[in-house]
């Protein structure tokens, strides 16, 4: 381990209103910390730019998961297992539970949150695809307020989010109206398991008598930010479900991405992953519109 223990302050303040006050009180400078499966890989290469941490994994108001009629809450503190584990997430958010299985292993799923994913900002980063497609909104509260800020308005630019140096994610909302949808989630890293995708997929779609009704397309590790296919998901819609319809969507997915290359892809690699994996869902979307 790289870091001295010694020149850290982690403080605990074990509720809600006392955290938003530590993180109002010296702007920038206390770093919030949940399952800290992020930080403390930065803390222990000793990259970790702040010296004070402040904890929020044990902050009951983050760890809910709260039905209503139209929308689920969900706790920016929940954990992957929570979130594979819950009835109504697995039954009606398949993209969310899916992605919550794929991230790392067993433990870090038993310590990884949502909220952290987000607030992270990795292009590829999981669960963020499926955030897109289900049309999440995010509640952000600081000691000035709450706000809610649409998922696709967060992320800005590479590892920049429309989040104050005082505010922390309160809660994920997503709207039930999603469950009669085909949905179709894909991973590819460099193996099945404890992999950072190379390129991954969430795409949701609804077809009535044949015609495309509403189709959904989101990429991670193909942009800066995780980023919704709105061009291509334009051209699908209203069109009749057919095989031509694959080379349209392919030929218009490799305009919308800017992969680059790096240490985990090529960016030729991804350009053709991410045309495979929407043609791929193309096919299901067929096979299954087909019986409805
Ligand atoms: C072995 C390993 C494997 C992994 N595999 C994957 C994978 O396959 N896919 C994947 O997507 N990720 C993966 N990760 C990354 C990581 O597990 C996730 O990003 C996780 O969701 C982070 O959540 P956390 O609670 O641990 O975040 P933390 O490490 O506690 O925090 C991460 C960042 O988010 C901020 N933060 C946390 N919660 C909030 C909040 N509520 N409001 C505001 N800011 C907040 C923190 O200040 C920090 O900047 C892996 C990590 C490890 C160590």
């Amino acid at each position: 381990m790289r870091a001295d223990p010694a020149e850290y302050q982690l403080v605990s303040p074990g509720n809600l209103q006392a955290v938003l006050s530590v993180l109002a009180s010296e702007p920038a400078q206390w770093l919030p910390i949940a399952g800290g499966t992020d930080v403390m890989v930065l803390y222990s290469a000793g990259k970790l730019p702040n010296r004070k941490l402040i904890n929020i994994w044990n902050i009951p108001e983050l760890r809910q998961i709260e039905l209503f009629p139209d929308t689920i809450r969900i706790g920016a503190a929940c954990t992957y297992t929570a979130l594979r584990r819950h009835e109504i997430i697995s039954r009606e958010f398949p993209l969310l539970a899916t992605a919550a299985s794929w991230t790392g292993g067993i433990a870090n799923q038993n310590r990884g949150t949502l909220g952290g994913n987000i607030a992270n900002a990795s292009p590829a980063a999981d669960s963020l695809p499926a955030l897109l497609v289900y049309d999440a909104e995010l509640t952000l509260i600081s000691v000035r307020g709450e706000r809610r800020v649409p998922y696709r308005e967060f992320h800005t630019g590479y590892k920049k989010m429309a989040l104050a140096s005082d505010e922390l994610i309160r809660d994920i909302s997503l709207q039930r109206r999603f469950s009669e949808y085909v949905s179709h989630a894909r991973k590819v890293g460099a193996r099945n398991a404890q992999a950072i995708s190379k390129v991954c997929l969430a795409a949701l779609g609804q077809v009535s008598n044949g015609m495309i009704q509403d189709v959904r397309l989101a990429v991670g590790s193909v942009a800066p930010v995780p980023l919704r296919l709105q061009e291509t998901e334009r051209l699908l819609t209203g069109r009749k479900i057919e095989p031509s319809l694959i080379a349209v969507a392919r030929k218009s997915v490799a305009k919308e991405i800017q992969p680059i290359d790096d240490i985990r892809s090529a960016a030729r690699y991804r350009t053709a992953v991410a045309c495979n994996l929407v043609g791929d869902f193309l096919v299901k979307f067929a096979a299954e519109g087909a019986k409805s």
